[in-house]
């Protein structure tokens, strides 16, 4: 828990959010502001700032097991959905507690911007 970090004082309770997945590895939130109709935030408990600094590399099968559970339980497989880790400021990362954005719900260009 780092207490200056919004998504260690969301995954303890202290700051609100719209749960659609917890258990004792992972929490799934709600983006406060969604970039698609869906837009999800996979989330280790454990705070670790980005993805480079991932030890224990099962972590990401337990997030992308997550993500495409989440998909499949939701509904999205056949609307097709992206799945995003920005890794560092130039990348795009705004919030320096690992994430995996689950986005669904409208065409997705490539390249991303
Ligand atoms: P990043 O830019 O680091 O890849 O993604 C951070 C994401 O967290 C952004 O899409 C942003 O909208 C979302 N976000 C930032 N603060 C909050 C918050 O307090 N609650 C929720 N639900 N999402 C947040
Ligand atoms: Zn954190």
């Amino acid at each position: 828990m780092n207490g200056d970090c919004v998504f260690c004082r969301i995954l303890d309770g202290e700051l609100p959010a719209h749960f659609v997945y917890k258990d004792e590895k992972v929490a799934v939130i709600r983006d406060i502001n969604p970039q698609a109709p869906t837009h999800l935030l996979v989330i280790p408990r454990e705070h670790i700032s980005s993805a480079d600094q991932v030890e224990d590399p099962s972590l990401w099968s337990v997030l992308m097991g997550t993500a495409t559970k989440v998909a499949r339980d939701l509904g999205l497989v056949e609307d097709g959905y992206r799945v995003v880790v920005n890794c560092g400021d130039r990348a795009g990362q705004t919030v320096h507690h690992l994430h995996v954005h689950l986005l669904s719900g409208r065409f997705f260009q490539w390249p991303p911007g």
